[in-house]
């Protein structure tokens, strides 16, 4: 990339380390920005500042949230009694979506992969157990992904749940095995949310 000039070399590679972009595209955006306005540029470059300053974890469930609680938290209607536990704030977006849920979540940024060494430390599982330990919760339902790590952590929490004698269901099936939650038409989630069974 020397042929470029300095800042805008490292604009591209700025670019290039996002997700889904490759060189070509990061190249193509960098050279877009530099022909808008400065202000459409500073726009842009604020929007990016003040969503990671203003962006924090919900103190009950660690939801993305720019507020003390997320508005699952914050909404009196929402029945505490039950948990959906999901592995990213993406997977509430799609639980939302089919607006059969009438209960409330735990997000858990991340699964148990002992290939890439993330432990059961690593993910919001104690913050779940607390949650539990308060002693309002009818029902856990497990909404991790029907991957080997979404298996994994499932397999975990329903373990240590077991002593505390909560109900721990996992979704059905009806989300491909090797799916991921975000994907899933509303319908096939809806569906694996009915047909949740016991474990
Ligand atoms: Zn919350």
């Amino acid at each position: 990339m020397s042929y470029y000039a300095a800042p805008i070399a490292k604009l591209i590679e700025a670019f290039a380390k996002l997700p889904g972009i490759g060189n070509k595209t990061a190249q193509r955006l960098a050279f877009h920005l530099l022909d808008v306005s400065d202000k459409e540029a500073e726009d842009l470059a604020c929007a990016i500042i003040n969503a990671k300053k203003s962006i924090k974890y919900c103190k009950i469930c660690c939801n993305i949230t720019d507020r003390d609680k997320c508005n699952v938290c914050s909404d009196p209607k929402r029945d505490e009694s039950i948990i959906c536990v999901v592995e990213d704030p993406r997977d509430v977006v799609a639980m939302e979506r089919i607006r059969e849920f009438k209960g409330v979540y735990h997000v858990l940024h991340g699964a148990i992969s002992p290939m890439d060494s993330i432990g059961p430390d690593d993910i919001k599982i104690r913050e779940l157990l607390n949650r539990i330990r308060e002693g309002k919760v009818a029902e856990i339902i497990l909404a991790t992904n029907p991957n080997i790590e979404g298996e994994a952590t499932a397999m975990y929490i329903s373990k240590i749940l077991k002593p505390l004698g909560v109900k721990t269901t996992r979704i059905a099936h009806g989300v491909p095995v090797g799916g991921d939650l975000e994907y899933t038409d509303e319908i096939t989630l809806m569906k694996a949310l009915e047909n949740r069974r016991e474990i």
